[in-house]
């Protein structure tokens, strides 16, 4: 069945405030967060941004959905999860000063920040799905135990996923410390020592302290190596090796059963919102990262997977390319297809394109 998918069009580099009024038209005209209720705590999940990244969804944008929110008499909070790396986002205390440094402050959006998944991450409950690879899923217990949650997501490539929006947002971003551990155990590096220079990069980045310098050359303990590929981004000389193909299926099916289970936490009491503005090459979890496609607005739906394949068959039509040609050269269709497949969301949909004044 088709889905339907609201789309606010913008032009390229348009300012975020003329968007912003853009959005605040629109969720009021089709009142949007009609679902939510009085009283309803309301967790607006999002991607603060790691240091240095350009991507992330701006703070207006809070502010503006908090008062909309509010207006509803609920209780609007933002909201994120640890990170497994190696960052500003380990640990809520970190990511909390590092959300702030980018402008989520209270004087800024009028929502406080509580994080989902506890001070080091291990606050989670087990969601049933009746997924191929899980019976069950872990995620953040916060945004299990809220009565609504308003997804927002930036849609940008990835070197694993193929690209990240908002099954990535859900499926990684809202699992606990564990559930994003169970989703990268499969991936496991190798060093290609030709091409070590032994800088000790990758060493300073990997959470498990697996890596260690052998004749100058890193090596890697492959029972620490939780794989989660940091040593792989860090490098600049090429000389981290993945099992792609063993890898990166299996990392976005698990994606996939996670976002399933935040999905099924909330049903009805979600909905999901892509920004495809400053789209880039790598995930806002890189502190860099180069803008693959020209702007093109904010998709809408209160379905996961209809709003992330509308927004990839959007940029793909924009550049003329397929996404493996501006981003990363590995299938990328995987989490779509996938959650077509086990009956997760509709990869089918009807796109609406809402004329704003
Ligand atoms: S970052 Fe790359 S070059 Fe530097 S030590 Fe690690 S593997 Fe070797
Ligand atoms: S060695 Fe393993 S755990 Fe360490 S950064 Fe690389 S993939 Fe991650």
């Amino acid at each position: 069945m088709k889905e339907k998918v609201y789309f606010i069009k913008m032009q390229d580099k348009e300012d975020d405030r003329s968007l912003c009024r853009k959005l605040k038209h629109a969720l009021e005209k089709k009142d949007f967060f009609s679902f939510i209720g009085p009283k309803d705590l309301t967790a607006v999940k999002t991607h603060f941004g790691e240091e240095g990244s350009i991507g992330y969804v701006r703070p207006l944008y809070f502010s503006m959905m908090g008062e909309l929110i509010k207006m509803k008499g609920a209780i609007p909070f933002l909201t994120e999860t640890s990170t497994l790396y190696s960052g500003r986002r380990t640990n809520a205390a970190d990511h909390m000063t590092l959300a702030y440094d980018h402008g989520f402050t209270f004087e800024e959006t009028g929502l406080p920040i509580v994080m989902a998944d506890g001070l080091i991450g291990d606050d989670e409950i087990d969601v049933e799905i009746p997924g191929k690879i899980y019976q069950k899923v872990k995620i953040a217990a916060l945004l299990v135990k809220v009565q609504a949650v308003i997804m927002v997501s930036h849609l940008t490539g990835h070197l694993v996923a193929g690209f990240g929006g908002t099954l990535k947002n859900m499926g990684m971003g809202c699992a606990s410390r564990r559930g994003k551990l169970a989703q990268h155990s499969t991936a496991k590096p190798s060093i290609r020592k030709n091409k070590c220079t032994g800088c000790g990069e990758c060493l300073k980045w990997c959470p498990q302290n697996a890596i260690s310098l052998v004749n100058k050359k890193a090596e890697i303990k492959n029972n620490l190596c939780i794989g989660c590929a940091e040593c792989l981004a860090v490098c600049r000389f090429d000389a981290v090796g993945y099992n792609w193909s063993e890898t990166y299926v299996n990392l976005q099916k698990k994606i996939v059963e996670h976002a399933w289970g935040m999905a099924a936490a909330k049903k009805g009491k979600i909905i999901y919102i892509n920004f495809l503005n400053r789209v880039t090459k790598d995930c806002d979890c890189m502190g860099r990262s180069t803008v693959i496609s020209p702007d093109l607005g904010i998709l809408i739906s209160y379905d996961p997977v209809a709003v992330d394949a509308a927004s990839l068959d959007l940029v793909e039509q924009r550049a003329g390319k397929k996404l493996s040609q501006i981003a990363y050269d590995i299938p990328y269709r995987v989490q779509i297809d996938y959650a077509g497949e086990i009956g997760f969301g509709s990869p089918q949909y009807d796109l609406i394109e809402l004329q704003i004044p």
